[in-house]
């Protein structure tokens, strides 16, 4: 598989207009790696102009060549799965284990929406007149944009591009700054499976508000879809409301893990580990506050620092690697202050608790008890390896503390009483409840959050609903 590192626009591999370019570096060693393209306004332009001329012609492509085109692409992404795992890993840090896992994961988007692009059908309505006949189509809603994370650099791309290409639209992506190489590596492969020029564009950036700002309020673009932080989100919202855009947000979490005491405990420890520890901590469906009823939770504390305390940490690509660095120094601080800081106002450390001898932003991995709601830990979103545990006596107090955020992506609890499960996960305000679960997500479920988590689905049937309009259409016999 080639390394590509130039903008994919119109099918061609494109410098930006400025000739600017910046370095991808690797997390983990800091090592150079590439030079890539630092687009600017100009070219997220040329790009937009790119998958407006290719607009018409691929809406007009029937529905099982798109699905026949989506397949190639998939086939492709999965034959190259040990060279994109490799390239991932490089440029975001993650274990070369769970980057192959991701590449399994994108993929399955694509062949998901690839199937979906055949069954995109309308409606026939009972008429209100003789003469009348009434019917909905529905259609792609036309140029998409798309701006995604370093977290999961291919699945946040295929996740959102597959079903708008499928629905029949084009799609300009700017992926995350530290990730751009999985984004262009993906153009690569969407051209040898044959995806027409201008139907799927990159463009990389440095940083994201230039390019951002073109892709939220350009007339052409008719929807956006973002994945990142609840701030970004805002802004973007902001600027897309100029146009009436339709948009897509997935956006912060802050999702509590809740242990019940009638919970089976290893399970949940090993749901706990699944949940927090993937990508170092770094996703955001990750656990974030652990509340444990009172009874259990020395046991489930217990249980869980011995199994964080064999954490294998180091760099990613190394295989038998655990857990990589986090994504950057930044990141390293944002975590650190917040586990000093609760340590100082009285939790306390049972593994862990500081930066890593490794250096850089390698973090040990960190179970904290004694954690109270209102430390700086419980309401910030880690995005690190910190469990941090508040101890709970009565089920409609637990509900309360895992309400009490403005977030609602993801939530998780462990029980073995049936009607506890279906009260507590109704009583939830979130969009994706685990019970006895610690990874839910799939390319056949909806993902998605409510309250400032964001707005829309990703997934499943509801998926491609997201980049289709329906259209009502009357017809009148004279
Ligand atoms: P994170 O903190 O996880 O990096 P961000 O929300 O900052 O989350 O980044 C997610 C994506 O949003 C990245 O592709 C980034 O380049 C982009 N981005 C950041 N700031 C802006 C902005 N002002 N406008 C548009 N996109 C942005």
């Amino acid at each position: 598989m080639n390394i590509f590192k130039k903008n994919y626009i119109n099918g061609q591999w494109s410098d930006a207009l400025s000739q600017k370019t910046y370095k991808v570096n690797n997390p983990a060693t800091q090592e150079f790696i590439a030079d890539v393209v630092d687009s600017g306004k100009e070219d997220a332009e040329k790009a937009v102009q790119s998958a407006h001329a290719a607009l018409a012609g691929w809406s007009a492509v029937p529905p099982k060549e798109k699905a026949n085109i989506l397949k190639a692409w998939f086939n492709l992404i999965m034959e190259n799965q040990e060279a994109l795992a490799a390239l991932m890993t490089s440029e975001c840090g993650k274990p070369l284990v769970e980057s192959r896992g991701e590449v399994v994961y994108g993929a399955s988007f694509v062949e998901w929406n690839a199937e979906e692009a055949k069954r995109i059908s309308g409606m026939t309505l009972p008429a209100t007149a003789a003469n009348k006949r009434l019917m909905t189509i529905r259609q792609g809603v036309g140029v998409c944009t798309a701006i995604t994370p370093w977290n999961f650099p291919l699945a946040m791309i295929t996740r959102k591009c597959a079903p708008a290409i499928a629905a029949g639209c084009t799609v300009v992506v700017k992926p995350a700054e530290s990730t751009p190489l999985t984004a262009l590596a993906l153009a690569g492969l969407a051209a040898q499976a044959g995806i027409p020029e201008g139907v799927f564009n990159v463009v990389t950036a440095s940083s994201g508000a230039e390019v951002g700002e073109v892709l939220s309020t350009h007339p052409f673009v008719r929807k956006i879809s973002f994945t990142g932080s609840t701030a970004v989100g805002k802004i973007l919202l902001k600027q897309a409301a100029g146009t009436v855009k339709r948009v897509s947000m997935e956006l912060g979490g802050n999702a509590p893990f809740i242990v019940f005491d009638d919970a089976d405990i290893d399970a949940a420890v090993t749901g706990a580990m699944a949940s927090k520890f993937r990508n170092t901590g770094q996703t955001c469906v990750c656990a974030n506050r652990f509340y444990v009823h009172e009874s259990v939770a020395s046991e489930f504390a217990e249980k869980l620092s011995k199994r964080v305390s064999q954490l294998v940490i180091g760099d990613g690509s190394k295989e038998g690697v655990d857990q990589g660095p986090l994504i950057n120094i930044a990141a390293i601080d944002k975590v650190d202050s917040l586990v000093t800081d609760a340590l100082q106002k009285g939790a306390k450390c049972l593994t862990g608790g500081k930066r890593h001898d490794l250096g850089g932003s390698f973090y040990e991995p960190t179970v904290l008890l004694n954690v109270t709601p209102q430390m700086s830990i419980s309401q910030n979103e880690i995005f690190g390896p910190v469990v941090s545990i508040v101890t709970f006596s009565s089920q409609e107090e637990v509900i309360d503390l895992a309400n009490d955020t403005v977030y609602g992506l993801a939530a998780y609890f462990y029980t073995r009483d049936l009607s506890r499960a279906i009260n507590v996960s109704e009583q939830l305000e979130y969009g994706m409840v685990g019970i006895n679960d610690g990874v839910i997500s799939t390319e056949i479920a909806p993902f998605g959050g409510v309250k400032e988590s964001g707005l829309g689905r990703e997934g499943g049937q509801t998926g491609i609903d997201e980049f289709l309009e329906t259209k009502y259409i009357c017809i009148s016999e004279v």
